[in-house]
């Protein structure tokens, strides 16, 4: 039986002639190979009446196949623009593979994407796992980037860093903490700064307490029935800026104690002026997609008013291991499309992270964010992370041994796979 064994790359450069390869087995010379490129978005042929054509096989003939020798094929396309496109290949006049390409505009071929988690827990709180284990398990789920955020206090995230770093430069842990005051019950995701907001809470709360004081003389609260509150959460996501992170709006809609996590006329208070950075918009602990919902319907009308709100997913796991409780873990993440590991805080400042949440029942998914970073997004979340998952789980039990030669070899296979995928 003739078959595919891969197709290389997926993702090609827009208004350019390129080609597309096709590695197969078992292909007899005599028996013709064919494949058709389809563009799902700007079609190749008009599609008013008199052009009407009556079958899919005479708007997209199937083309015969350049036979490269070892079983590799190519067929030359150019790719118009920023999509999808469908791809077909054909063993003798049967289908053998129905798989998707895509093309994406000079910008974004110079960025890479990260699947990163920028909210989750370890033994060091209230999750299980310690931080280096809880680390070992996003990579091994496909993360490029993650930041531990455990209650209290940033410790645990840079103990996940400081074991991972000296391992690995294809996997980066940020520091990260879930901020909280000490008198009552608000968080504030801290992404990526320099030093412990939760420190600054404890050591110098006078400094905290007359910054809150100085807001609520200057600024007009009347807009909420909780100044203090609102004031405080303004407060924290000014100090997290100040220390060099990103200030994220953790989980606004989160059922808890009988009530929603933030009063809907706070989150509205804060993004009409520009408090946080992003907004957690898929969260994790969100079973019936109440709060997720919510959360994006206010942001859509906010977005109207004319207010900026980036946003990201992420699934605020306190179990790594699936079936086992608090069962979140990989349902949320952000797809962040920056230069590289360092770009991930300004990527997610600027709106180059889709959130992305997955329904655990029948793994569809649903993303927000830009509309062509989210068509990218939900392309590479089937067609790239998808296997790469699977070279980033030999990855991460690599990493969880301390073995060398094992994350050498699992980088190199990584490395390779990548080289393969994209075109530039
Ligand atoms: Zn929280
Ligand atoms: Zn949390």
């Amino acid at each position: 039986m003739a078959g595919i064994i891969e197709i290389y790359p997926k993702v090609f450069r827009a208004d350019a002639k390129q080609t597309v390869h096709i590695k197969t087995e078992g292909v007899e010379k005599l028996r013709p190979l064919t494949a058709k490129v389809q563009p799902m978005e700007k079609y190749d042929v008009p599609h008013s009446p008199e052009f009407r054509l009556e079958s899919e096989e005479q708007r997209y003939p199937y083309q015969r196949l350049k036979d490269l020798g070892d079983g590799v094929f190519a067929l030359e396309y150019e790719f118009k623009g920023e999509q999808r496109y469908s791809f077909k290949v054909r063993y003798d006049g049967v289908e053998i593979c129905s798989t998707f390409l895509y093309s994406v505009e000079p910008d974004l071929a110079e960025l890479r994407s990260f699947k990163c988690e920028t909210h989750c827990h370890s033994c060091r709180s209230d999750g299980s796992g310690t931080p280096f284990e809880v680390a070992c398990a996003y990579r091994a789920a496909g993360y490029d980037a993650m930041a531990l955020t455990d209650h209290g206090w940033i410790e645990p995230s840079y103990e996940a860093r400081d074991a991972i770093a000296p391992l690995t430069d294809d996997f980066r842990v940020f520091p990260g903490e879930e901020v909280h005051n000490e008198w009552s019950y608000y968080h504030v995701v801290h992404f990526g700064g320099n030093y412990s907001v939760n420190n600054l809470i404890r050591d110098k709360k006078e400094y905290i307490e007359a910054e809150i004081e100085k807001l609520l003389a200057s600024r007009d609260f009347s807009d909420v029935s909780d100044p203090p509150s609102a004031a405080f959460r303004a407060v924290i996501a000014q100090e997290i800026r100040n220390a060099g992170g990103v200030a994220v709006m953790a989980h606004p809609y989160w059922e808890v104690q009988g009530e929603y996590f933030m009063p809907t006329e706070e989150f509205l208070h804060h993004w009409r002026r520009g408090d946080f950075d992003v907004l957690e918009l898929f969260g994790g602990n969100d079973a019936v997609g109440n709060g997720n919902n919510l959360a994006e319907i206010l942001r859509g009308e906010l977005i109207a008013e004319g207010c900026r709100i980036p946003v990201l997913g992420a699934s605020d796991a306190h179990v790594t291991k699936r079936k086992c409780g608090f069962d979140y873990f990989d349902l949320q993440f952000s797809v962040v499309f920056a230069k590289d590991f360092d770009g991930i805080p300004e990527a997610l400042k600027n709106e180059y992270a889709v959130a992305v949440e997955r329904r655990p029942e029948d793994g569809r998914f649903r993303c927000a964010g830009k509309y062509r970073l989210v068509k990218y997004a939900r392309f590479l979340i089937r067609e790239y992370y998808e296997p790469f998952a699977k070279l980033a789980a030999v990855h991460s039990a690599a990493l969880a041994e301390r073995d060398g030669a094992k994350i050498a070899a699992a980088e190199a296979d990584i490395a390779a796979f990548r080289k393969r995928f994209f075109a530039f």
